[in-house]
């Protein structure tokens, strides 16, 4: 059923006009914005190689994917605060093909259950596979999902009803910091160093430091004073 579902918007992210085309009519209520947005949670949307995961060249196999060390306790507090935790991933290895499409499902079912052994359930996992410049004809496409288009952000929001505003994007790329802004949410870049061409919300060098800031921002139950 999870895999289902994941596979699904997976696939929604892919194929987005086919998946709107197959869609059923929806009557929508007539509600403000302010409703709207008061009724959607806040998430915390993680790059997924070199932030959530270490940095590899291409992983293509489960056993590539290796947890950042110390994400577990602040993912953890970041769920009970009630923010969804959704992974949002350019995949151009894919259109590249030095990845294939396949081996995608069960690289995420690893990193579930790498989360799943600190209690931390991932909300989503969204991957862009194109690249405008790639070999497979199929996905070598200019696409609104490749980070720094908020493309991913977007259909995560709308599935799964969150407030862009309340959120954070967390990378350590320039594409990341990007794709937040452009999505409307806050911010956090990691890595060894601040890089000069984006101004982040907030800057750790370590994606545990970064997660431990924002959780402890929300831990006093003071927006206001959160960056
Ligand atoms: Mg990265
Ligand atoms: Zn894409």
């Amino acid at each position: 059923m999870c895999l289902y579902g994941e596979l699904k918007r997976e696939l929604t992210v892919m194929t987005p006009r086919q998946e709107h085309a197959q869609a059923p009519a929806t009557i929508r209520p007539t509600v403000s914005f302010q409703e709207t947005s008061a009724l959607r949670r806040p998430a915390v949307f993680l790059d997924r190689d070199g932030t959530l995961t270490e940095p590899r060249h291409y992983p293509s196999r489960p056993e590539e994917l290796v947890l950042r060390a110390g994400v577990g306790p602040p993912l953890l507090a970041l769920q009970h605060y009630g923010f969804a935790l959704i992974v949002v991933t350019n995949q151009s290895g894919v259109a590249r093909g030095l990845v294939d499409e396949a081996a995608i499902a069960p690289m995420h079912r690893r990193l579930r259950e790498l989360l799943a052994r600190h209690r931390v359930r991932l909300d989503g996992i969204y991957h862009c596979p194109h690249h405008p410049d790639g070999v497979v004809p199929q996905f070598s496409v200019a696409c609104s999902c490749r980070k720094p288009a908020p493309g991913m952000l977007h259909q995560a929001a709308g599935d799964l009803g969150c407030d862009l505003s309340a959120s954070w994007m967390v990378g350590d790329s320039v594409c990341d910091i990007d794709a937040g802004h452009r999505a409307g949410t806050r911010t956090a870049l990691v890595g060894p160093q601040p890089l000069a061409s984006v101004v982040p919300t907030l800057y750790r060098t370590t994606t545990a430091q970064a997660l431990t800031a924002i959780a402890a921002c929300e831990a006093r139950s003071s927006a206001a004073r959160c960056p």
